[in-house]
C-alpha cells in the first residue's frame, strides 16, 4: 500500500503518509488565516506600507482579480466546503451548514476538516486528492500574500520537509542577487540548480535541506 498523496510506501494500510498528513493538518491550520490577510493584498502594491488611508484617498485604484477570485465564492471556500462535505458522506453524515460570512465559512470548513483528519488519513478514499489539492490551494495563495516585486521565477522549492512532504513554495532570484532561498523553509538553491528547477526535472538526491 501507498500514500494515495505522494506514493511513498506505507507500513500500515492508511490513505496518507505522516508526512503529508502533517502537511494537510498544517495547511489547514494556515489557511484561514490567510484568507483573512489576503484582504489587505486587494490592491496592487498594499500590504507593503502606506496602508488604508493613503487607499481611501487615491480612489480609484485597481483591484486584484486574483485576490478578488480567491475570495470570492468558488475560491478557496468552495475547495474547503467541498472537500468537507465529501469526507462527510463518506462517513455516512449529512451535508455540514453552509452559514455566516464567507470568513467563518472558510474557518468552519477548515476546522471541519483538522478535527477529522486522523480518519481521512487512515480510511478516507479521497485523501490522497484532498491533500494535493489543499497543497495547490496554500501555494496559490502563498503567492498571492508574497509582497516580492517581480523577479525571476524558477520553480517552485523541491525540499523534502519531512517523509516525501514537499515544500513546493514559489522561489525567485531576488534582483541583484545570485542566490535563491525558499522563503518558507530556508532551503538554498545555487544558481548551477536553476534550470532543474524551472523545468521540474530536479533530482530529489540533490535537494540538501
Ligand atoms: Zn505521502
Ligand atoms: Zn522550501
Amino acid at each position: 500500500m501507498n500514500c494515495t498523496a505522494c506514493t511513498a510506501p506505507l507500513t500500515d494500510t492508511a490513505q496518507l503518509c505522516d508526512g503529508c498528513t502533517r502537511g494537510l493538518d498544517t495547511r489547514l491550520g494556515e489557511l484561514p488565516g490567510q484568507y483573512l490577510l489576503l484582504a489587505t493584498h486587494l490592491r496592487p502594491g498594499a500590504g507593503r506600507s502606506d496602508g488604508p488611508v493613503a487607499l481611501v484617498r487615491e480612489a480609484p485604484m485597481p483591484v486584484r482579480e486574483d485576490v478578488l477570485d480567491m475570495r470570492a465564492a468558488g475560491g478557496m471556500v468552495t475547495t474547503l466546503e467541498s472537500w468537507r462535505e465529501a469526507m462527510q458522506e463518506a462517513r455516512g453524515w449529512g451535508r455540514p451548514a453552509r452559514t455566516g460570512s464567507v470568513e467563518r465559512r472558510v474557518l468552519a470548513a477548515a476546522r471541519g476538516l483538522r478535527m477529522n483528519i486522523e480518519w481521512t488519513a487512515a480510511e478516507f478514499v479521497g485523501a490522497g486528492d484532498m491533500a494535493r489539492e489543499i497543497r495547490t490551494l496554500s501555494g496559490q495563495v502563498r503567492a498571492l500574500l508574497d509582497p516580492a516585486p517581480p523577479t525571476l521565477g524558477v520553480g517552485t522549492c523541491a525540499a523534502d520537509l519531512g517523509q516525501g512532504d514537499i515544500c513546493d513554495a514559489p522561489l525567485r532570484v531576488p534582483a541583484g542577487t545570485a542566490t535563491v532561498r525558499c522563503r518558507r523553509c530556508g532551503t538554498d538553491y545555487p544558481p548551477s540548480t536553476w534550470l532543474a528547477l524551472a523545468t521540474g526535472a530536479w533530482a530529489p538526491a540533490g535537494a540538501a535541506a
